[in-house]
């Protein structure tokens, strides 16, 4: 459980960041939290020469509020997320995705920014964001670009970020504060998604069911046309591709989908 041999490199810009990437190429990636890439490094699962950290880059940390949405620095931790009155304002359901994010450290050490630029379709804020309609900002050698969320996640732990992008900021538009809903089955407390469901206004949106956060389109459809919530979530699964590994088979990720988008539907209802 020993990284490969790696150079350091803090930077304290986004310029510095983005110009070291794109200098050290495929070779390099970015370290904020460390909490994905430093247990990836150990399993020797990634071998970075170069570690470019942005921990020190201040002016990407912060939440603030612009007209109709929220503007979330990358550097912003699971556990300023989800104590940020800001946020439990106006995006409640990012709140209480962040507050079940693994346990106290992993939640003060993690990112938000590393989180979604990790790509795993069970990270619990990226399912809440595309929910919510997040969108995502990145500064390359070419400028500024955001991504909606719906191309952001693009398949196995791969984002539409390139190698020399730095995700700068997450905006997040005002989330209803009723109508809205976060589920997370876990087989022990404090652990990953087996399965999560973000329903938000007509999004449901489901976490560890596929390669990427997956839209449970079946059932928002079903919704759309008037069926019961029971209906709907039947439909919870259609067009899934959960795998089977020690925490549980594919069937019964199906099976978990259905009746948690069902629980989801109905607490939405009830928060309405
Ligand atoms: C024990 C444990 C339990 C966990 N449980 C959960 C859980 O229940 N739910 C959950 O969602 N997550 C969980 N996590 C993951 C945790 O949320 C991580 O903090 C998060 O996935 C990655 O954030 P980070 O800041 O640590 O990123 P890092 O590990 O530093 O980076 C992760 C990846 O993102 C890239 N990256 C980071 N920041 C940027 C940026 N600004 N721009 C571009 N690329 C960037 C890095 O290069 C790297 O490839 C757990 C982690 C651990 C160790």
């Amino acid at each position: 459980m020993i990284p490969a041999q790696f150079t350091h490199i803090p930077v304290t810009t986004v310029k510095e960041a983005s110009d070291a990437l794109n200098h050290y190429g495929d070779d390099s990636k970015l370290l904020a939290g460390g909490h994905s890439l430093i247990p990836l490094m150990k399993l020797r699962l990634a071998t970075p020469a170069v570690l470019i950290d942005i921990a020190r880059i201040s002016n990407l940390r912060g939440i603030r509020e612009e007209k109709d949405k929220l503007i979330v620095g990358a550097l912003t931790t699971h556990e300023q997320i989800e104590n940020s009155p800001l946020i439990k304002k106006y995006a409640p359901i990012i709140a209480a995705a962040a507050k079940l994010v693994g346990d106290p450290q992993v939640r003060h050490r993690g990112t938000i920014g590393g989180s979604v630029a990790h790509g795993d379709a069970a990270s619990d804020l990226s399912v809440a964001l595309f929910a919510a309609n997040a969108s995502f900002v990145a500064t390359g050698p070419n400028g500024v670009r955001t991504i909606g969320a719906v191309d952001f996640f693009l398949g196995f732990w791969t984002t539409a970020l390139n190698q020399d992008d730095v995700l700068t900021e997450i905006h997040i538009p005002f989330a209803p504060t009723s109508n809205w809903s976060y589920q997370k089955f876990t087989i022990r407390s404090q652990d990953w998604a087996v399965v999560s469901v973000a329903v938000s206004e007509s999004n449901i949106i489901l976490g560890a069911m596929g390669e990427i956060p997956l839209r449970a389109a079946k059932s928002e459809e079903a919704i759309a046309s008037g069926a019961d919530f029971e209906q709907a979530a039947n439909f919870a699964d259609e067009g899934t591709s959960p795998s089977s590994d020690l925490r549980a088979s594919a069937d019964y990720r199906r099976h978990l989908a259905k009746v948690m988008v069902l629980d989801a539907l109905k607490e939405a209802k009830h928060r309405s």
